[in-house]
This record gives C-alpha cells, sequence and structure tokens, in this order.
C-alpha cells in the first residue's frame, strides 16, 4: 500500500465570492505570477489554475525531494537512513509536508492579516477545497467525522489500486473535496490541523510545542468539535499524555474532559432542559415570539439556532409568514428538523418558503440579510462569553433585521425548581445563566452600541420574587438611517 507515489501533493482552493479575484489578496499570492518556496524537504510552488472575477483557483504544489530527505535524515537524530526506508515512510510523512507547506505559504492568511481585503478576512466565503491525493486512513467515514461538523460538504473518492497490488487490499488514498461557506483563515487552519490527523500514523513533528501549536490553530473550533478527542489523539500521534493535556487546556470550564464526545453530543442534543419541560416552559416561550413576530408583521423570518426546528413549525403553519429561514451549527439538528418538518413531502409552493441553512452565529453570512426580523430562542446562553462580541456584531451589525427577538432563561427563577440543585445550571451545554439584571446590562449595551431599542417581556408565570422563569428581549431597529445603513451594504 505504501508503493503510491506521493512525491508531488497538489492542494487547490477555489472561490466563487465576486469578485473571485479577492483570493489573491486574501492569500497574499498575485494571480499573475507563479510563485516558489523552498523548505527543508523540497519545493512548493503556488500559481492559479483559473482567475476572474467569477472563479478563482489557487494551487499549492508541493515537490518533495525525496534523495535530499533521506540524506538529511542523519539530523537531528544521527541515524542516517536508506533510500528504502525513506520510501516506506513517505507516504506517513506526507501529510505533515502539506501542513508545514501550508503554514509557511500561507502564513500570512492563516493568522487573518490582509490590508487591502481587510473585511474579507472575517467573511465566510464559499471555498471549495480539493487535494488531489491525500492518505487517510480512517477512511471515509473519518473524512466526514472530521470535516462535516465544521460546515463542509465532504466529498472523497478513493484511489484504486494498480491490479498487482489488488491483494493488499483498499488503498488508502483519497482524492478529496471540501465545500463550505466558512472564512479563508479558518478553512487553511482546519486543513493544517486535520490533514495530519487524516493519516493517523507517526508524522515526523511531534513535540511538546506540538501541543502549543494544536491550541493555537485549534483555539476556536477544536473544543466544540464533536471528534475533538479523537483530533487531539491523532494530531499528538497517540502520546497520550500529551493529548490529554491538549484535550484538559482546550475545556478550560469543568469536569466535561472526561466524557466522551458521544456523551456530549448526546446531552447537547437533548435541547430542553428537563426541569423546564415540567411546566412547558418552551411551548409558552415559542407562542410568546410567535406573538411578537405577527404583532409587527414580519413576513420573512430568521430563526437563528433554529435547533430542531419548533419555531419553524409555527412559523409555517401561518401563511403570513412568507420567507422562514432555520440556521444552525449543527448538521444533526438540521437533519432532525428536515425531518420533522416533513420538508420532502411538502408541496413544491410550501417548499418554496422555508429553507435550512448550515452556519454560524459566529460569522458575518450574507445568507442571513433581508430579512424582517430574527429569532434567537435559547441560543445566547449556548455561546462562551467572550465570543458574545462577535455574535453580537453577527445579530446587530450584518444580520440587522428590523425586529430582534431573543430569549434566555431567566436565572433568579433557578431557586424555584426543585430537582435543580443550587448552583447548577438548567442545562448542561449552557455556558451561563443570566438575572434579569444582567440580561437587561447586555441587551441596552448592545442595543445603545448598534442603533436598536430593547424592551423586555416575562415568559411563564411570574413569581413576586425571582420574576418569570424565562426572559425575551424585543430589539427594535431605530430608525430609517441604520435600516438604509444596512440596505447599502
Ligand atoms: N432555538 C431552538 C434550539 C435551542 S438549543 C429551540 O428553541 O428549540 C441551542 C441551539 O443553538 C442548538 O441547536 C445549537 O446547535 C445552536 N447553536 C449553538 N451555537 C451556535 C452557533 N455558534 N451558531 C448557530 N447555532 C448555534
Amino acid at each position: 500500500m505504501d508503493k503510491v507515489e506521493l512525491r508531488n501533493m497538489l492542494l487547490t482552493i477555489t472561490t466563487t465570492h465576486a469578485p473571485a479575484t479577492d483570493l489573491g489578496y486574501l492569500l497574499h499570492k498575485n494571480p499573475a505570477r507563479v510563485q516558489s518556496f523552498d523548505l527543508s524537504f523540497g519545493a512548493a510552488h503556488v500559481f492559479y489554475e483559473e482567475a476572474n472575477t467569477e472563479v478563482c483557483t489557487a494551487a499549492l504544489l508541493l515537490d518533495v525531494d525525496v534523495v535530499g530527505l533521506v540524506r538529511n535524515r542523519r539530523t537531528p537524530h544521527g541515524e542516517g537512513g536508506t533510500l528504502q526506508q525513506y520510501v516506506n515512510d513517505r507516504p506517513y510523512v506526507a501529510s505533515s509536508f502539506l501542513s508545514v507547506a501550508l503554514s509557511r505559504v500561507f502564513r500570512s492568511a492563516m493568522n487573518g492579516i490582509c490590508k487591502e481585503r481587510a473585511e474579507l478576512v472575517e467573511e465566510a466565503l464559499p471555498l471549495e477545497a480539493r487535494l488531489a491525493v491525500v492518505p487517510c486512513r480512517g477512511g471515509e467515514g473519518l473524512l466526514r467525522r472530521l470535516f462535516e461538523p465544521l460546515g463542509y460538504e465532504v466529498e472523497a473518492v478513493r484511489h484504486e489500486l494498480d491490479e498487482e497490488f489488488s491483494e493488499w487490499g483498499e488503498s488508502s488514498y483519497f482524492t478529496v473535496a471540501l465545500r463550505g461557506r466558512v472564512r479563508l483563515r479558518d478553512l487553511l487552519t482546519h486543513l493544517y490541523v486535520l490533514i495530519p490527523v487524516l493519516d493517523n500514523e507517526k508524522h515526523y513533528w511531534v513535540g511538546d510545542d506540538e501541543v502549543e501549536k494544536l491550541l493555537r490553530h485549534g483555539a476556536e473550533w477544536l473544543s466544540g468539535h464533536p471528534a475533538r478527542d479523537e483530533i487531539a489523539r491523532r494530531y499528538l500521534k497517540h502520546r497520550s499524555s500529551l493529548a490529554r493535556e491538549a484535550v484538559a487546556r482546550l475545556i478550560e470550564e469543568d469536569d466535561v474532559s472526561s466524557e466522551t464526545a458521544e456523551v456530549q453530543a448526546a446531552k447537547i442534543d437533548e435541547k430542553e432542559p428537563e426541569v423546564e419541560r415540567a411546566v412547558g416552559l418552551h411551548t409558552q416561550r415559542l407562542n410568546a415570539v410567535l406573538a411578537v413576530l405577527k404583532s409587527v408583521d414580519a413576513k420573512r423570518v430568521v430563526d437563528l439556532g433554529c435547533g430542531e426546528g419548533k419555531l419553524l413549525r409555527l412559523l409555517l403553519a401561518d401563511k403570513s409568514f412568507t420567507g422562514i429561514v432555520g440556521m444552525d451549527v449543527s448538521h444533526r439538528s438540521l437533519e432532525i428538523a428536515h425531518e420533522r418538518l416533513n420538508l420532502e413531502r411538502l408541496p413544491e409552493r410550501q417548499q418554496e418558503r422555508i429553507k435550512l441553512l448550515h452556519g454560524s452565529l459566529m460569522y458575518r453570512d450574507r445568507r442571513l440579510e433581508g430579512f424582517d426580523a430574527a429569532c434567537v430562542v435559547e441560543v445566547i446562553e449556548h455561546l462562551d462569553a467572550p465570543r458574545l462580541v462577535a455574535f453580537e456584531r453577527v445579530l446587530f451589525e450584518f444580520v440587522r433585521p428590523d425586529t430582534i427577538v431573543l430569549t434566555t432563561p431567566n436565572s433568579e427563577y433557578n431557586v424555584r425548581f426543585e430537582t435543580l440543585p443550587e448552583g447548577k445550571l438548567r442545562h448542561k451545554d449552557h455556558r451561563f445563566e443570566w438575572t434579569r439584571d444582567e440580561f437587561e446590562t447586555w441587551a441596552n449595551g448592545a442595543s445603545n452600541r448598534f442603533g436598536y431599542t430593547a424592551r423586555f417581556l416575562p415568559i411563564g408565570d411570574e413569581d413576586s420574587e425571582v420574576g418569570a422563569p424565562s426572559q425575551m428581549g424585543v430589539f427594535t431597529l431605530k430608525d430609517e438611517v441604520g435600516r438604509m445603513k444596512a440596505e447599502v451594504r
């Protein structure tokens, strides 16, 4: 199996964002030139397969210098080596080479540096990465497990082995295409970390500073990844002490590090806190949101963090909503929503009214613009507090609808739930729960910063001391100026 020739590796990155040639700025590579880089193990060349305003494809070709490598292998381990040894090793290290090349050739892009197109750095763009040949010992399932939770559509074709090798079983080489709407810097770091993870064989760089690299490059997306532990383990070449350290540092908060990813995923899947179920709070909440939407005569509504689509179902049942979009970061939730809403079997006219999108509240996404109202129901408390700044911008500055309806638990009420131990949050995946005061302080601050006004409504039976179990903020865009600005953008 290891005889597959991997001297050359080709990665292409394509965008259809208009104008597509902006890719050249983001990558810091001029489409008109071929650029070459000397690396310790060979050379990397960057050129463009296509560069026009509609489509732009940049290619990174890696040329591994087999002979030079064998020579260099004497250091630092002082072992020397034979060509045969290297030939046997080569596929194992192939993917590390590609990662190293990525980080050298596209370092600025990976770090999100781009003076000429600063606004595009933070924007999720339609991107496709193609790896002409990549070793993936975990098969297609692993590819999907790693990349789909990050929002990519994965296409993988396994390479056929030549007949003479057919008794060796299946080849572990794939041609892979990853498509998604992501920031370019994220695509590059995902590739940087996950290509060696696919390989799952020793790669030559593992040392303590790899933990730092993994944490630095994975900081924004790895802690919430369902295959987090597997990624850390494989990236750190099964050195369990390093992997444990990495995982422990990724989740600073609490004791969940000892849980398997599946257990965590299952917990997150139980969307509705059990303590709330008893009082039918969620139904009351959804009805309250619906009432606000009707009162402002919203026609086009986006449900951000729509989960399994409970609110979408109510919207769909009411003809006054003509355009309905549900967005969530969880593929699994969207699949469940798709099924529960019976989207497959709806008459065509109804199907046209509703769309489900995979996305994230952390990134600007043009598909979420132009709505009368946005709902964010029981989502904010699932976001890490330091990321609220990004969330605020996405919601108030970019989505920027006329009306925002946002709900979150009122933590003061927790003492009234008899089964909830003191000081505990209502749900495992909640990062925080706010008192009425805390919620109103955040909401008023955000309103002031972005030109909205906020009013607050209780949800559920109000207690004279601790208030209602849940709280809702209704945000209204202040004036026409704000609206016009949003339209110009
Ligand atoms: N609004 C739904 C689901 C609430 S549970 C309801 O009321 O039933 C919280 C939801 O937020 C989950 O579906 C979760 O996947 C989603 N979510 C968490 N972080 C997100 C993010 N960064 N972007 C989009 N959705 C997110």
